[in-house]
């Protein structure tokens, strides 16, 4: 393969695209591990919301004396944000995390394959996207990877790594041992609608929305069920609105689509919800009030 350019070579400058829930916590844990990090949203307020969080972040961990008043600022000053897309032109490794919009993320991976230096890999956070056909969007399919973080990024210590038709070998080892520095435990997997994460966990979640549309039981008795009998540190409903509701249905609409099984068919409610801006923690309102 063509990729040999990146073989062997340590990440220090990574560029992140999309500064909501996903895109601050990849531009955290990469400025932690000591990397020159670009942070894009075309939304100012995002950007400066994403740098807000990380701070808090950050405090936290000073707090916890996980790490000292000095590195977290050096963590913050490693972070430079941007409006435009060619400002992670020079990064060696760029992340997506923009909205679970195949159109929005083929026309990303287009303009970032036309911008970035010629052995920069390009990975996406998508939740259920092909990567094979975000690569197909490139003419550098062999660095093209599916490098899928979990929410709350700092906290989580999976990252899936999904190999698309064409991923090269350099670029699945550059990722992983990127997913390593940030602290992160990276498991491969192959490239099917949802990957391994969210078709076991999609489904799931999909039924307990079910649950409560149905009236089998309230949203308490439904997460406390799953809490205390499964085991589970969280309810599903609670972890919907963690997610984002908005996020959850477009993960429902590419299971369903990519699989052509009505069994992934998105509760009503969950649409209705989403119609009416209720889109979890993000909005204030979900299955719960925040
Ligand atoms: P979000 O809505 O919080 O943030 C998306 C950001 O992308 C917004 O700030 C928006 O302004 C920005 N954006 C939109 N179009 C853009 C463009 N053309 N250029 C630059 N920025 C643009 O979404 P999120 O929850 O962070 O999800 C991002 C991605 O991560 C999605 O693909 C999602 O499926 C995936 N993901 C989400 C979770 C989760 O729990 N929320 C977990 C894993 C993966």
């Amino acid at each position: 393969m063509a990729d040999e350019s990146t073989a062997g070579k340590t990440i220090r400058s990574v560029g992140v695209v999309g500064a909501g829930t996903m895109g601050s916590g990849i531009a955290q844990v990469a400025a932690q591990a000591g990397c020159d990090v670009t942070l894009v949203d075309v939304a100012p307020e995002a950007l400066e919301l994403g740098l807000k969080v990380i701070d808090r972040s950050l405090e936290r961990l000073q707090r916890k004396e996980r790490i000292s008043a000095e590195e977290r600022a050096a963590t913050l000053g490693r972070i430079v944000t941007a409006v435009e897309l060619d400002a992670v032109a020079d990064c060696q490794l760029v992340v997506e995390a923009v909205v679970e919009k195949l159109e929005v993320k083929r026309q990303i991976f287009a303009e970032l394959d036309r911008l970035c230096r010629a052995d920069a890999i390009l990975a996406t956070n998508t939740s259920s996207i092909s990567i094979t056909r975000l690569a197909a969007a490139t003419g550098r399919p062999e660095k093209v990877i599916g490098m899928h973080f979990m929410n709350p990024v700092p906290v989580m210590k999976l990252v899936e790594v999904i190999r698309g038709l064409a991923t090269g070998q350099a670029t699945y080892d550059a990722v992983e041992a990127a997913a390593e520095a940030m602290g992160k435990t990276p498991v491969e997997v192959h490239d099917a609608p949802g990957f391994v994460s969210n078709r076991v966990l999609m489904p799931m979640i999909n039924e307990a929305i079910f649950c409560l549309y149905e009236g089998v039981g309230d949203a308490e008795a439904i997460d406390r069920v799953m809490q205390l009998g499964m085991n589970h540190p969280m309810g599903p409903l609670a972890l919907a609105d963690l997610i984002g509701l908005d996020v959850c249905l477009d993960i429902l609409r590419v299971l369903q689509e990519g699989f052509g099984d009505p069994k992934y068919r998105p509760c009503p409610l969950l649409v209705k919800m989403v119609d009416a801006g209720y889109l979890g923690r993000k909005s204030g309102r979900g299955f719960y009030h925040y």
